[in-house]
């Protein structure tokens, strides 16, 4: 090939950039809940709200793939980026553990992020609901920030299921931003006891053309999620997927979902690709 000529992938992937970082911070956010942040000047000043980022350990052939992550927050003047996980396994394990100044492996911008819920630049509807069960909130700080931005902003609200008060994290980001953060817990030792979707029961909160809801969580939450907005005059509903996946680029296959196309046969989407947020009323639930 030609030098300076770009081959298929990099014409597929315009915006892929990959790099490795210096781990700048890492700290507990709450019971078994990590940020790390490190230095990723490109991350940072590319990355559009609900886009991911592949992490890897470097050195490390345990875990030898990368692990995907919703990009939490960027800095564009200092190049930093922030990620908030959950410890369930072997990487967020390690990642837990990271020191200050360790190197750390990334490649994104990745997926297209909440580009679907808008309409010309602007959010699709005047109120958005913002729904996230455990670590899910990851996704929606900057989109909250984007929205917030506008000249115009849309009503945002989020509405945040945990198990428990102590795995509920500060969502102090979101209120600084102006949201309306709601609460409940599964035992209600904070905010109200239910689930995310009691609280998008509440009467008055889905208004008919007026509210759209964008969903990241569990799927059993993401599926009480979506029957509750279609059950209120069909309410617009995207849920972001955190399928798990190897490449993050779709090349691995790894992450295949079942999709309704307009002819209502169901197809294969990669979430990586093709989402992560997809229109639920088009996802197969069962
Ligand atoms: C687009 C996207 C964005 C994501 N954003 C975040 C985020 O911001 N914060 C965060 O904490 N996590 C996020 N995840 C999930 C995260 O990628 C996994 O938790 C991580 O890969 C686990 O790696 P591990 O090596 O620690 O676990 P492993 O050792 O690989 O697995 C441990 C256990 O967790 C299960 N598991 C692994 N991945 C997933 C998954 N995706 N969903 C459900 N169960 C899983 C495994 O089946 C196994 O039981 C995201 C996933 C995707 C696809």
């Amino acid at each position: 090939m030609a030098a300076g000529k770009k081959c298929a992938f990099e014409q597929e992937h315009p915006n892929l950039r990959t790099g490795t970082g210096t781990v700048t911070g890492s700290r507990p956010v709450a019971a078994a809940t990590w940020m790390v942040e490190f230095t990723a000047p490109e991350l940072a000043g590319a990355a559009e709200p609900g886009q991911f980022v592949m992490l890897r350990l470097p050195g490390l052939y345990s875990p030898l793939l990368g692990r995907p992550f919703a990009v939490y927050q960027t800095d564009r003047a200092s190049g930093r980026v922030r990620v908030i996980y959950l410890v369930v396994g072997n990487m967020t394990g390690k990642l837990s553990r990271i020191e200050t100044g360790t190197p750390i492996e990334w490649w994104g911008p990745l997926g297209g992020g909440w580009a679907p819920i808008e309409k010309e630049g602007r959010p699709a509807a005047r109120r958005i609901v913002m729904a996230a069960g455990g670590i899910g909130y990851t996704p929606f700080y900057m989109l909250a920030e984007k929205y917030a931005a506008l000249d115009a902003p849309p009503e945002l609200l989020l509405l945040y299921g945990a198990r428990s008060r102590d795995r509920v994290p500060d969502l102090g980001d979101f209120e600084k931003l102006g949201v309306d953060v709601r609460l409940a817990t599964d035992d209600g030792t904070a905010g109200r006891k239910g689930t995310v979707a009691d609280l998008l029961r509440e009467k008055g909160l889905l208004v008919p053309g007026e509210s759209l809801v964008a969903a990241c969580g569990p799927r059993p939450m993401l599926a009480a999620v979506f029957e509750t907005a279609r059950k209120s005059g069909n309410t617009p509903c995207w849920t972001s997927l955190e399928t798990p996946m190897s490449c993050g680029m779709g090349l691995c296959f790894g992450c295949v979902i079942e999709y309704r196309g307009d002819d209502g046969k169901t197809d294969s989407r990669r979430t990586c690709v093709d989402g992560p947020v997809f229109d639920a009323y088009r996802l197969v639930w069962d």
